[in-house]
């Protein structure tokens, strides 16, 4: 059957890893066909992911402000949520951001295929749209279809009750209990959001720890305040069942300390998510995918198929929009001709809960584990005016250095804005700063980006008194 679009660069999948590929595709001059099986652009991130669950965690970081402005003389009373307005604001922010991906597809030359593509070829991907079936035809493709919600088996998936992060981020209703299944940074931030809208929260994780993943004592400050306000946080405790009755969800738990079961009103899991490599017949490519649905790729995002390049959540770990973003570039840049590596050193992780939690490098337990000589440089928050001054001292700002060269080599942050401070630490990192670069580096006061230069300064031993 003869094509009907021919294209220099197919890019299948429109997040983040898709988007970011297709629009550099184009600006470096090739005919490019972006595929996606929804109407808007922009994935999981944009649509049911980092956007609208940062516009629901800002509505409950203003809540948690004001509730405790009372502390300081400034009491707003209990707050009247509207939720419809609140869904509107979240709606509104996605909104906007998709519009202006259409007008930068658009400007860009862009061919936008709406409908769900499938490989027919090494060289041709159907897709199957309201409009019937096309071929396209490319000389290029670059896969970014992403991932979706783990749904763990056995559960009564058919019940509205039961939520996976995206009904979640509906705002249905406010649960008077929530169980929310997975302790890992989307179930945290989920639970952040309810918890702020009046919800009795509960936590179960399978882990030992909170946030699986980051130090422990980085996890300490959240858990501490989160155990204040939670109906529960069990960890190592399993889900063993779930029953769907009239009165609720009940769950049924199992571990040391597991509780007795328990009816909610709602039950959030968020347990990972897998990579969407095995729903696109990439072997009619003959593209390799994993068992698990992952898509092997070098560091110029090459298949094993020379011409097909993989982004985003679907090459593998870290499923994190900015990594996506700079293996897009990649690809594009590669297909278009160009010389261009993912050789990034580390990829920050944030989790925007109350207080945000955010590391990036070699955790330290990483590096107990690969057997580094290391040191670390510690600030606590509470040495901090800024931090005395907004009421938020519960956290501190790590550095981890290696010991034989003394240059940054993990970092974590905890503070209601560490997403935001531990980008200067990603970039120390890729450039090799050593503790006294940190260190030497005028941090405008009174900031609590001061701390990362004074937990350099701590390391040195050149402030051994935090007044
Ligand atoms: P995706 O965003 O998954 O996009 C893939 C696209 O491909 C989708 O639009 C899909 O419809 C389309 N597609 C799939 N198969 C086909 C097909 N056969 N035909 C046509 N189209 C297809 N990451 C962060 O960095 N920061 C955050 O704060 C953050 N918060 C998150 C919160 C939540 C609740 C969730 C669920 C995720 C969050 N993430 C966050 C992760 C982030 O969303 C992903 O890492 C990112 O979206 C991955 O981008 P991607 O381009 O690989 O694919």
């Amino acid at each position: 059957r003869e094509p009907d679009l021919r294209c220099q660069v197919l890019v299948l999948g429109s997040g983040p890893g898709g988007y970011t590929a297709a629009f550099r595709a184009a600006d470096l001059g090739q005919d490019t066909v972006l595929v996606e099986r929804y109407t808007s652009l922009g994935g999981v991130c944009l649509n049911v992911g980092c956007i609208p669950s940062k516009a629901l965690l800002h509505a409950a970081r203003v809540i948690e402000e004001a509730a405790h402005a009372a502390d300081i003389g400034l009491d707003f009373g209990a707050p009247k949520i509207d939720l419809d307005k609140l869904r509107g604001h979240k709606e509104k922010t996605v909104g906007q951001m998709v519009k202006g991906l259409s007008g930068m597809a658009k400007q860009r030359k862009v061919t936008v295929v709406q409908g769900t593509g499938r490989f027919v070829s090494p060289n041709e991907l159907e897709v199957e749209g309201a409009d019937g079936r096309k071929i396209v035809r490319f000389e290029k493709a670059i896969i970014a279809a992403g991932s979706q919600a783990v749904k763990l088996p056995g559960f009564p998936w058919d019940d509205p009750r039961m939520m996976d992060s995206t009904d979640a981020l509906d705002l249905t209703d406010v649960p008077k209990k929530l169980l929310v299944v997975g302790g890992g940074i989307i179930g945290l931030e989920m639970a952040c959001v309810y918890d702020a809208l009046g919800s009795e929260v509960t936590v179960v994780e399978l882990m030992d720890q909170l946030m699986p993943g980051a130090d422990a004592d980085l996890v300490k400050p959240l858990q501490q305040r989160l155990s204040k306000r939670y109906g529960g946080i069990h960890l190592k405790v399993k889900v063993t069942g779930i029953e769907a009755g009239g009165k609720g969800l009940t769950a049924t738990f199992e571990g040391e300390g597991a509780p007795a079961p328990q009816t909610y009103d709602r039950i959030l899991v968020a347990v990972g998510r897998s990579p969407n490599g095995g729903k696109i017949d990439a072997d009619k490519a003959g593209v390799t995918v994993t068992d698990r649905g992952f898509i092997p790729v070098d560091r110029q995002m090459r298949t094993n198929v020379p011409h097909i390049f993989a982004i985003g959540d679907l090459v593998g770990q870290p499923m994190l929009a900015h990594k996506a973003t700079h293996e897009g570039k990649v690809a594009a840049e590669v297909a278009a001709g160009q010389k261009s590596e993912f050789v990034a050193r580390v990829i920050p992780s944030v989790a925007y809960t109350d207080p945000e939690i955010a590391w990036v490098g070699m955790t330290e337990g990483e590096a107990k584990k690969a057997g580094v000589a290391y040191g670390i440089g510690k600030f606590p928050h509470i040495a901090s005016a800024r931090a005395v001054g907004i009421g938020r001292t519960e956290g501190f700002t790590k550095l981890i250095f290696d010991e034989a060269t003394h240059r940054l080599i993990g970092a974590g942050i905890v503070a209601p804005n560490a997403g935001d401070l531990i980008a200067e630490l990603a970039l120390a990192i890729e450039m090799g700063a050593e503790a006294a670069d940190i260190g030497l580096t005028v941090h405008p006061h009174p900031t609590l980006s001061e701390s990362v230069g004074l937990a350099a300064e701590v390391y040195e031993g050149t402030i051994t008194d935090l007044y």
